[in-house]
């Protein structure tokens, strides 16, 4: 509908050009290009560091390549729906465009955990390698298409870590009782293990540690996690983060609506999003390091690695959770199918390439 108004629109202004007199012509080609504006909800908080500020770059950024003939407005968390309404709001068109973390649609479609993280799986350079070269983001798209949605990949925070803890995680066995928030695949691994994963929106993290609501929590890095404090209320800080190796933010599109774009629109669309994918990866390791280092030599954290032993028992576990979504739902099967090819393929390479480069890196020199 929209795309034949836009066609019929355009049409009356080329005859209006082309017979009328110049003043109505100029009204009629000003008429032609009044820009279009677009509404974008989010699940961050506005200007939340690294991800509300990506979602509003990625507005900023479309406005700008289009020469304002695409405008587009943020609302973050709770301003025009709640954070996790974002889906079904650019699903039906109360707004064009959403930023948030395909993981939270799980209940619309249980594959779309696979669209942002799996634990164990990919990195932010596999999984931009996968979703862009390597047939991910076609499946992506196939999977939202039902609900009149185009998702493209719309930021990067790299590996996040283990979480803040106030009990130290020597063996398997001190995962028993552990209250945590931890939300999606990895806390259904915790769980399995004997823990208890609740999950809590962010803002409240701090409290809920502080009251001792909570045993651990993991949020994202250092960048995220020192802005809300957490090392004021937990002993220790664990890593790496297993069950969020790299995890991809979306942006997703009302179908209906990004189709109804003249070509050149749609390509600015999908190049800023490519943009803010890449942008926000850098934001974040740029800013994770600085965090890190203020962590350690300002307030004197206490990181550790997960003892070996746990990780692989976290990674067994992993591995059967997400084998059980693929054998109950066909389409992440589907998915499942074409992340394990992928992903025993980059691993292959990246133990040649990047894994060796970086244990090189380590050496002392000679
Ligand atoms: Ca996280």
């Amino acid at each position: 509908m929209k795309r034949r108004d836009v066609l019929v629109g355009a049409a009356v202004g080329a005859s209006a050009v082309a017979c009328s007199k110049p003043q109505e012509a100029a009204v009629a080609t000003a008429a032609a290009v009044d820009p279009i504006k677009w509404k974008m909800v989010t699940t961050w908080p506005q200007n939340f560091p690294g991800l509300g500020t990506g979602a509003t770059a990625l507005a900023e950024r479309i406005g700008r390549m289009s020469g304002g003939r695409l405008t587009v407005k943020v609302y973050g968390a709770g301003e025009l729906v709640p954070a996790l309404e974002v889906f079904d709001a650019v699903s039906t068109g109360t707004a064009q465009m959403g930023h948030g973390g395909a993981y939270y649609w799980k209940g619309k479609a249980e594959a779309s955990q696979f669209f942002s993280a799996v634990p164990f799986g990919f990195n932010a350079q596999e999984m931009n390698a996968w979703l862009y070269h390597g047939g991910g983001l076609e499946l992506w798209r196939e999977l939202y298409e039902p609900f009149d949605l185009v998702p493209f990949p719309g930021g990067n925070t790299g590996v996040q870590m283990g979480g803040w803890f106030n009990r130290e995680i020597n063996s398997v066995a001190d995962l028993q009782g552990l209250k945590m928030r931890i939300p999606g695949l990895g806390g259904e691994v915790l769980s399995r293990l004997g823990g208890a994963s609740v999950n809590i929106p962010g803002g409240e993290l701090f409290t809920a540690m502080q009251q001792g609501t909570i045993d651990a929590t993991e949020w994202v890095g250092p960048y995220n996690d020192l802005a809300f404090g957490l090392h004021r209320v937990a002993k220790y800080c664990y890593y790496p983060g297993w069950h969020e190796p790299g995890t991809t933010l979306e942006c997703m599109v009302n179908k209906t609506a990004f189709e109804a774009l003249p070509a050149d629109l749609r390509e600015i669309v999908d190049a800023a999003c490519r943009a803010t994918n890449e942008d926000m990866l850098a934001e974040f390791t740029a800013q994770n390091q600085i965090a890190l280092t203020t962590l350690i030599e300002q307030h004197d954290v206490d990181f550790r690695p997960f003892p070996d032993d746990v990780l692989r028992a976290l990674k067994a576990t992993s591995t059967v959770v997400v084998e059980e979504i693929a054998e109950r739902d066909p389409f992440s099967r589907r998915v499942y199918a074409s992340f394990s090819v992928f992903r025993d393929r980059v691993m292959a390479w990246h133990n040649v390439s990047e894994r060796a480069y970086y244990a090189a890196r380590a050496l002392d020199s000679a």
